[in-house]
């Protein structure tokens, strides 16, 4: 299962951050679920619930974004915004779209209950899925 391995990697991020950063239980993890990551959020949430007892999620309150992900179109040239990854250009109803990014899973927000500084706020993919 996708999502299973996607929360192991969200998992084995925040354990680095924990190793790193000194801390041992996170408050808040903000995760950005890209609309094109092809991520079923709900099972996502299923396996991190079912992966964070016993580790520093285990408290954790779990809020994750679904941005839209961001395409040019071939026949109109202009960059769109996309829900999905089969939705046509929104702009001239075009199929040929190229997703320009924005489709991994990252770790947006990392809130520690000692400082509820972000600590782990950097550009870190934790997965892909292209
Ligand atoms: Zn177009």
């Amino acid at each position: 299962m996708h999502e299973l391995s996607l929360a192991g990697n969200v998992l084995d991020i925040v354990a680095q951050a924990a190793a790193a950063q000194g801390f041992t239980q996170v408050r808040v993890l903000r995760l950005s679920v890209p609309a094109l990551a092809g991520v079923e959020v709900a099972a996502l949430r299923f396996a991190l619930d079912a992966l964070a007892p016993g580790t520093a999620l285990e408290a954790a309150r779990i809020e994750i974004d679904q941005p839209p992900g961001r395409a040019r179109c071939a026949d109109c040239l202009r960059e769109v915004e996309l829900r999905d990854r089969l939705d046509p250009c929104p702009a001239c109803g075009g199929l040929r779209l190229r997703v320009l990014g924005g489709s991994a899973l990252r770790v947006v927000e990392l809130l520690v209950p000692e400082t509820a500084d972000a600590v782990a706020g950097e550009d870190r993919g934790a997965g892909r899925c292209a």
